[in-house]
């Protein structure tokens, strides 16, 4: 059975110029210097730059030529820009916005310093993936898919090289990038991604949010076996593998031979279904025994207190401009810094939608034994909303917390006025020339 897609409208808007951007043209290397190289994707190199004011901070710059990219090539890319610059969820790759000129367009993204999927899989080989470490890494990529999903937004290229981390230390940090084929899952659809990691579905075009699941159950697959659960020896043509995704059971012989729980072997199951009414959706995925088993969530209580209201209080009495340098200090804070501050997140969000909604805030507060009386909930809601979504977004989030921490200091405050007086999203709310 194939996806029925929702038919609610997509939310975000969209413009039909030959431009991907209203920002005016710009030569990036005024305001960043190159640094190296850090990946070359089919459409478009991906670059180290380095801040030419603020040497401390870092960005992954994906340039794209251009000349000679076929409309519907065009569209995707006006499409990526639009998705990203929307998103704001701490598994997806932070955006910063985007330049343009007559022959390329520049989207400038956080710098991600650790491995990805690919490479660690790679490493794995020799020693052996422990499930902990795979289910952490797994339900991470989850809240990103179940963020987007949310939103009717299907990725479409969920593989091992476009998940990275932050850094090399743990899998803590994961970010889902290239938003390069995703679409709003109403639009029609091409048969587009990485044939290994493509459903039935997708191969016939037509893709559906379940379709990025059917991707996260073949990573799991490799993950455990080292294997793909669908190959071909074909080296020039695709057909022989899309058939066998198609018509064939995926390969279980490998399976077989590992040593791993029950559970993970269902998850992969549940997720490798041809039919699309039978596979996991992301919630279910979110609620499978097996992450369950190896991710229980922890409630850490001594998190949340009596400070932590204090704290939030205070930032939505703080004027919108104040609001606004905290929430660029929040965005270009790199993930080290902010670390505690996630996790403080996710004590709230236990639903992993990525967003507060008003009763998710409240009942945050219950669970920690902290009564709180409606209208002071409804100050600190309302003055965390500052962007007017009706929920409270990841970084508006860490934009109050990094408010009552040491982060006020002159040269990361003279960053975000550079950043501010560049950021084209953001003219609405504030400019330097108003600083
Ligand atoms: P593909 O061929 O997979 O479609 P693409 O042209 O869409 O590639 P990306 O996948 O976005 O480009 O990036 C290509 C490579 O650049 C990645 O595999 C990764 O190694 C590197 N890269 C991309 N974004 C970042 C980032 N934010 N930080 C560090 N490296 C990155």
């Amino acid at each position: 059975m194939g996806c029925s897609n929702t038919n609610e409208e997509p939310k975000f808007q969209r413009s039909n110029k030959r431009r991907v951007t209203q920002s005016k043209n710009k030569d990036i290397r005024k305001s960043y210097e190159f640094i190296s190289m850090l990946g070359n994707g089919s459409f478009g190199k991906v670059r180290l730059y380095r801040d030419r004011n603020y040497k401390d901070l870092l960005f992954a710059i994906k340039t794209l030529k251009k000349e000679g990219i076929p409309p519907y090539q065009f569209s995707l890319l006006k499409s990526e820009v639009t998705i990203l610059s929307n998103l704001d969820h701490p598994n997806i790759v932070k955006y910063f916005g985007t330049f343009e000129d007559e022959s390329y367009i520049h989207i400038v993204m956080e710098y991600l310093k650790g491995h990805d999927l690919d490479k660690i899989i790679t490493l794995k080989k020799y020693t052996g993936f422990d499930e902990k470490n795979m289910c952490q890494i797994i339900q991470q990529l989850l809240k990103a898919l179940s963020f987007i999903h949310s939103k009717n937004i299907i990725h479409r290229d969920i593989k091992p090289e476009n998940i990275l981390f932050s850094n090399k230390k743990n899998y803590s940090s994961l970010k889902l990038i290239d938003f390069g084929l995703a679409t709003f899952s109403k639009q029609d659809h091409k048969s587009v991604g990485t044939p290994f990691y493509m459903s039935p579905e997708t191969i016939e075009g037509n893709s559906c949010v379940q379709s990025d699941i059917w991707s996260v159950g073949v990573i799991v697959y490799q993950m455990l076996t080292g294997k793909l659960p669908f190959e071909s020896d074909e080296k020039y043509s695709n057909e022989d593998l899309y058939k066998k995704i198609k018509n064939d059971e995926y390969n279980k012989e490998y399976l077989a031979d590992i040593d791993c729980s029950e559970e993970a072997k269902d998850f992969i199951d549940k997720s490798l279904q041809k039919d699309v009414s039978l596979r996991l959706n992301t919630q279910e995925a979110l609620n499978h025994p097996w992450i369950h088993k190896f991710c229980e969530k922890k409630i850490e209580t001594d998190l949340v207190n009596n400070d932590s209201i204090k704290i939030l209080l205070e930032f939505a009495r703080k004027t919108p401009l104040q609001k606004e340098i905290y929430y660029f200090i929040a965005k270009v804070s790199n993930e080290n810094d902010i670390s505690s501050l996630k996790k403080f997140f996710n004590q709230f969000d236990i639903h992993n939608m990525g967003s507060l909604t008003y009763e998710e805030i409240k009942e945050g507060f219950q669970r920690n034994g902290l009564e709180i009386e409606e209208d002071i909930l409804e100050e600190i809601f309302e003055g965390l909303d500052f962007h007017k979504v009706g929920k409270i977004n990841y970084s508006n989030f860490l934009s109050a917390m990094i408010s009552s921490n040491n982060y006020e200091k002159n040269e990361k405050l003279e960053s975000v006025f550079n950043l501010l007086k560049e950021n084209e999203t953001h003219k609405n709310y504030i400019t330097f020339e108003s600083l």
